[in-house]
């Protein structure tokens, strides 16, 4: 009999192979990268919203906030957003991190991620 974990195990192998963010931060698919470290990637979006939009994802598969990331983990996440915005030169002018999860928020690649905003005077509307 297949157990809860085998299961899950099944599941988390599905997710990760259908995932383009796990095949970006794996290699597999070859994307420039702006940044990397032991815990996360960063590369420039494929539809920019802004001159500088970077994502930052965790090699890990984490599909939402909602998945109980490691806290060292979303530090990491953080970090590299604060290194990303001072190696585009947008750390003084100012920046934006966004982080959607679920469908009202418009989520569309289920792998967690921080978009990084800046390079120009931002949209003070937030929704
Ligand atoms: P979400 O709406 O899930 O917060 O943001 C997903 C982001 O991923 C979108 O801004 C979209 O343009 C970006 N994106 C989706 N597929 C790819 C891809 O294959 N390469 C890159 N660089 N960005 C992608
Ligand atoms: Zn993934």
């Amino acid at each position: 009999m297949t157990d809860m974990k085998d299961m899950n195990d099944l599941k988390e192998m599905k997710d990760v192979n259908d995932c383009i963010f796990c095949n970006i931060a794996s290699g597999e698919m070859d994307v420039p990268l702006v940044y990397e470290d032991e815990l996360v990637v960063a590369f420039d979006d494929v539809s920019p919203q802004a001159p500088v939009h970077t994502l930052i994802v965790p090699k890990q598969h984490v599909a939402s906030l909602n998945d109980d990331p490691d806290p060292a983990l979303l530090a990491a996440v953080f970090g590299a957003a604060r290194e990303v915005a001072r190696l585009k030169g947008i750390a003084d002018s100012g920046y934006r991190l966004v982080q959607n999860n679920g469908a009202d928020a418009g989520q569309t690649v289920h792998h967690l991620h921080v978009h990084v905003l800046g390079g120009a005077e931002l949209s003070v509307q937030m929704s």
